[in-house]
């Protein structure tokens, strides 16, 4: 008798001691969800998988709350003695969050256990689900009371025991965490990426005023030409091109002639106004590739790669024809607007040249035009030794 007992005890104790191997299994599984690499459902059919295979329930499942439903997310069927795994059995079905034994656990916030389907007034059987066998609902913690309900159900009446319903509490709590922490790791993302766009269109924004900026900074404001800020590097950078590839390259420098009497008779605004035509006539007489500046206050200069002396010549005398053309009145009078312009070439076989030469050659030339009576145009001629 005694040692009958004994043999009872032993299969007990190994029993217990298979289940709670069973138990860690199933949290060892758990532990190895990774929130950060799988989506919502997936991580739910790994929880219920990992819960599933190791304590033998043949269906379970979690429905989520939403709203005033309860919305079915994951759902698992087994028959363990297939050898088979479990196969997802989940539809979009959702049910009113009061239903049946899962809405009291969910309303309670509190496990509900079922031992006997046939003997629980609580319980409201499914369309096509079990109606006899146990159930146990259990709240799916979330971060302001239950986020859903994780349901366990096996057709054999009374198979849950309280150390499976402790392992099935804390198997929905450890689901709980899981998902707070996808959301969580969702929401991080979301806000990630939102801010990262208000980044990207913030530096975009930055770079257009940068840009404008930029492009405000080497145009001249009354004209809307370029300044000499922007003359001065380009033309340099035109003029080494030129002596690299041994091109011609030209200089012209314009200087409007008594400029002074117009502001004096007519008006600052006026000469403003003639300073504004004259930028567009000379810049309509170029072509592309010629950089074209306002370099002083009357003054202009051109510099004019792939251009002879007698190209630069042409240029300067359409421009000065142009200028005699132009007809401009103030209250009746006619204003004349005339020009001296001083026209310098770079000479062949140079390999080296610097623009401010070249502009001090042309300005040279532009003073001799000056002192020959104005409205003219003179070309520079280096002084003999
Ligand atoms: P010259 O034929 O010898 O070149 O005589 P000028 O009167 O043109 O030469 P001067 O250098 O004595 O005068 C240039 C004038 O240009 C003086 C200045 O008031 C005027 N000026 C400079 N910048 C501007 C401007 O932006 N607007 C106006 N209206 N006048 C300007
Ligand atoms: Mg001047
Ligand atoms: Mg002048």
């Amino acid at each position: 008798m005694e040692q009958h007992l004994l043999v009872t005890a032993l299969r007990d104790l190994k029993d217990q001691f298979l289940r709670l191997v069973d138990t860690l299994s199933a949290f060892h599984d758990l532990a190895r969800i990774r929130p950060d690499r799988v989506d919502r459902e997936e991580l739910l059919y790994q929880a219920l998988g990992a819960l599933m295979e190791n304590h033998g329930i043949a269906r379970c499942s979690v429905f989520l709350a939403d709203g005033d439903r309860l919305r079915c997310a994951a759902a698992l069927d087994w028959d363990p003695r297939s050898g088979e795994a479990p196969r997802p059995c989940a539809d979009d079905h959702s049910y009113p969050s009061s239903w049946g034994l899962m809405g009291r656990a969910l309303e309670q916030g509190e496990m509900q256990h079922c031992p006997d389907l046939t003997q629980c007034d609580t319980f409201t059987p499914g369309e096509n689900g079990p109606r006899t066998g146990s159930l146990v609902c259990v709240p799916v913690p979330g971060g302001e009371g239950p986020a859903g309900v994780l349901n366990a159900y096996h057709p054999e009446p009374g198979y849950f025991d309280r150390p499976a319903l402790e392992v099935l509490q804390a198997i929905a709590g450890i689901t709980g965490q899981l998902l707070s922490n996808w959301r969580y790791r969702r929401d991080m993302d979301r806000t990630v990426r939102e801010r990262t766009a208000e980044l990207e269109r913030a530096l975009e924004h930055t770079r257009q005023l940068k840009e404008s900026f930029e492009q405000l900074s080497v145009i001249d404001e009354l004209t809307g030409i370029h300044n000499r800020r922007f003359f001065f590097p380009e033309a340099q950078s035109a003029l080494a091109n030129a002596c690299r590839h041994q091109q011609p390259f030209c200089v012209v420098m314009l200087d409007l002639d008594r400029f002074k009497e117009i502001n004096d008779s007519y008006g600052h605004a006026v000469g403003d106004k003639v300073l504004q035509v004259t930028a567009a006539l000379v810049k309509g007489q170029t072509r592309e590739g010629d950089i074209t500046a306002r370099v002083g206050g009357e003054e202009f200069a051109l510099a004019l790669p792939n251009t002879d002396l007698q190209g630069g010549l042409q240029l300067a005398e359409r421009i000065l024809t142009s200028l005699q053309n132009v007809t401009f009145s103030r209250r009746g009078e006619r204003i004349r607007i005339t020009a001296s312009l001083g026209v310098t070439a770079l000479p062949p076989g140079v390999r080296s040249a610097q623009i401010d030469d070249l502009l001090q050659q042309a300005d040279h030339a532009m003073y001799l035009a000056k002192t020959q009576g104005r409205n003219r145009i003179s070309v520079y001629r280096p002084e003999p030794d």
